[in-house]
């Protein structure tokens, strides 16, 4: 058998939002440089591959989404591997390895993975080598990077204990295409590092200049490392780079006259909706502007639920996509037609023309609606860069950024500063990459979600978002700006937005020319009010964490009118805010639901009001402390009486301070060790009864 065919495994990935699919691309680009051939497919493409039956080593990449789910192209393959009526030893000839994808901001980290690893296991297929799970709230690579490292010896290993003749050939094979391999990565590096030795090429300040007096004078003209310039030992280091990644996209740019100006198209389930209203909810000097928009859906059949939630389509910036235009000097082809091909002789496995990029769309509209210019370049992106880059000193701190010696400054002045390739253009001015290069690299131009703050029932035909303006402040690698999302709507909005204190009733004169947006509805499967309206609620939601729960009060208060004589659950509703007079959002309208009883208990409060002179205690800073105060009731609604607890908003903080205090309320009141407590938490979490909806 020839040692290709034997040095062959698959690779399987579900993905959400792309980052699982590029981290098993790269595996199996990295695969050949191994000496090793990889076949990879979507976990969805169930044609492409028969677990039943593989004799290869598989490799899965596995993402996770909502609530700790696999993600949605998973589902099935999730699906078929739980099946009850498999035999414990149906996968017993299975070799596999697999790394997770999550989010420690997010409870349930690495979930989905960790759902896919146990059914494996439980039906009986082995590791090859150990599982990985990579979070992304730390950075991805942090894991993934060494893990891939990692992997080509563990699949050597697992190739040469298969125990057939052919695959001891392979062994060998895979290790001599292993020191070929080697030596060409050497070489890879050689040349990176020739590319600053060999060449002589203007410096900045117009000398003539060599590596050596790159790093001396970097050395001697800065003592702080920034995203342009490093420090020794780094600027002094031999570095090890990433393989350069192929290229793969071929882009012609047709014609420039009378071309139709591109629009979002109706379709995968987005239409575009007027947005009747807009209120500002918070007063003009709250520490963050949350605003209330009403999409009018009476045309559409976007049926919701509260607890639903709605994607909205956003563009990049107009600014962004106009500088971004200039630094690659294509203004004057804006309007161009764009036809995407592949490369005829690309060596990138697998590669295809990503599909969230339309054909004969105008180049403008790329890469206003399409690409998300605003993400954080991976390391192959900036590797890709140098080649693109004709000054020596800006080169070789590309080639810092992306190496293994630069990790630490990748991370603090790309990843954790939010660096994108606008910035890095800024930053590195005679990088001037091909459009095809952007087109390779920057990921599809994601929607954003936004809980839905209302019951069709009080609102027919209507439906209401609420959401904090994001602001980023300035930093030394970028200027300030706002969130993508929230900082165009607030400009899309600012003909129609009405100040705070403006009632929501309240009808808006002419309503013609109304500013639009796309959106597609987003059900959620479990963040639902409880099918029994007699089990008691208790929903914790601070800032615009209170959205579905307005959506759920007013679907109850509209119940409870409906059917007077029934009996409800109790509901309580913990908020809390900056300030009672700046920030405290829908008060008026919480406050009605107490008094007509919808809502039995709302607790609030204010983490920066000052307390009064005449306050004894100490006031509850946060929700969490609220819930303190409310153990008892909480316990008794929970561990008794089979109430739900709905938890809303951020994920970096609150969400995690909640879980924890949820942790030592179950503790005290059952007297429970913290493992014990947790395992509670975990049942009720399986009965649905806690439940999350956080974001970051
Ligand atoms: P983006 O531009 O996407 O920035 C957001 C994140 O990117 C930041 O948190 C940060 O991690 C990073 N980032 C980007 N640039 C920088 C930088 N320069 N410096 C530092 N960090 C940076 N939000 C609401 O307000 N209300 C809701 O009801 C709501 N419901 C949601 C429901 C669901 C199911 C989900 C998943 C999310 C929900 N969100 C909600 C969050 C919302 O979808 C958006 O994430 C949020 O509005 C920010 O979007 P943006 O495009 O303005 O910000």
């Amino acid at each position: 058998m020839p040692c290709e065919a034997a040095a062959h495994f698959l690779i399987l990935y579900g993905s959400q939002r792309g980052q699982a699919q590029s981290i098993a691309e790269e595996i199996c680009q990295q695969a050949a440089e191994h000496g090793f051939t990889a076949d990879i497919s979507c976990l969805s493409k169930h044609d492409k591959y028969n677990l039943d039956s593989e004799s290869r080593p598989v490799v899965f990449v596995v993402s996770t989404t909502g609530d700790g789910d696999p993600p949605d192209t998973a589902l099935k393959f999730v699906r078929k591997i739980k099946n009850k009526s498999l035999p414990h030893d149906h996968l017993s000839h299975l070799r596999y390895a697999l790394l997770g994808l999550g989010d420690t901001n997010y409870a349930n980290f690495c979930n989905g993975g960790k759902t896919i690893d146990s059914y494996l296991q439980k039906l009986g297929a082995k590791h090859f080598y150990a599982t990985g799970h990579a979070d992304d709230g730390t950075g991805l690579e942090v894991v993934v990077d060494p893990w891939i490292e990692g992997l080509w010896d563990a699949l050597k290993k697992a190739f040469s204990t298969m125990s057939t003749s052919d695959q001891q050939t392979l062994s060998d094979c895979t290790q001599d295409s292993n020191h070929q391999n080697a030596s060409d990565q050497k070489k890879n590096l050689e040349v990176d590092l020739q590319l600053l030795k060999l060449s002589e090429v203007d410096s900045p300040k117009g000398k003539t200049v060599t590596s050596d007096s790159i790093a001396t004078e970097i050395g001697s003209t800065s003592s702080v490392a920034s995203l342009k310039e490093s420090v020794p030992p780094l600027s002094e280091s031999v570095l090890n780079v990433p393989a350069l990644p192929p290229s793969y996209l071929e882009i012609l740019l047709v014609g420039t006259e009378n071309v139709e100006e591109t629009v979002l198209p109706d379709k995968d389930g987005y239409f575009e909706v007027p947005i009747s209203k807009a209120v500002q909810l918070t007063q003009d000097d709250a520490v963050k502007t949350a605003i209330l928009l009403e999409l009018d859906i009476s045309q559409q059949e976007q049926v919701y639920q509260p607890g639903d939630a709605f994607d909205i389509l956003c563009p990049n910036r107009d600014s962004e996509v106009e500088e971004l235009l200039l630094k690659l000097d294509l203004q004057m082809q804006k309007n161009c037609t764009v036809q995407v091909n592949l490369l005829k002789n690309t060596s990138k496995k697998a590669a295809k023309v990503p599909l969230h990029i339309p054909q004969n769309g105008s180049l403008q509209f790329i890469l206003t609606w399409c690409l998300e210019i605003r993400s954080t370049p991976k390391k192959a992106f900036l590797r890709a860069l140098v080649d693109f880059t004709q000054n020596a000193s800006e080169k070789r701190r590309l080639l810092e950024l992306c190496s293994k010696q630069g990790s630490a400054d990748y991370n603090s002045f790309v990843r954790d500063s939010s660096v994108c390739v606008l910035d890095l253009l800024r930053a590195f001015p005679s990088c001037c990459p091909p459009l095809s290069l952007l087109f390779e690299h920057l990921p599809k131009l994601q929607p954003r979600a936004y809980s839905a703050a209302s019951s069709s029932l009080q609102h027919p035909g209507k439906v209401h978002l609420v959401f904090n303006v994001v602001e980023f402040p300035a930093r030394p690698e970028h200027p300030a700006r706002k969130g993508l999302c929230t900082g165009w709507l607030v400009d899309h909005v600012s003909s129609i937005l009405e100040p705070h204190g403006t009632a929501l009733a309240s009808e808006r004169p002419g309503t013609s020319a109304l500013p639009k947006v796309h959106v597609r509805a987003r059900p959620s499967s479990t963040f639902h009010l409880p099918s029994d309206p007699c089990v008691p609620v208790v929903m914790v939601g601070p800032g615009t964490g209170v959205a579905p729960f307005i959506g759920f009060l007013q679907q109850r208060e509209k119940e409870r009118e409906a059917n007077q004589e029934a009996t409800f659950g109790e509901m309580w509703l913990f908020f809390g805010c900056r300030h009672k007079d700046k920030d405290f959002l829908f008060r008026e309208e919480l406050e009605k639901f107490v008094h007509n009883g919808t809502l039995s208990h709302l607790i609030v409060c204010f983490s920066r009001d000052e307390p009064d002179a005449a306050e004894t205690v100490n006031r509850p800073t946060y929700v969490q402390h609220n819930l303190i105060l409310h153990a008892k009731n909480l316990a008794k609604i929970l561990l008794e009486d089979k109430g739900c607890l709905y938890v809303c908003g951020d994920a970096k903080n609150m969400a995690k301070d909640v879980n924890d205090t949820l942790l030592e309320i179950i503790g005290n009141e059952l007297q429970l060790d913290k493992l014990d407590a947790m395992k509670i938490v975990a049942g009720l979490r399986e009965d649905k009864r806690y439940l999350q909806d956080i974001w970051s």
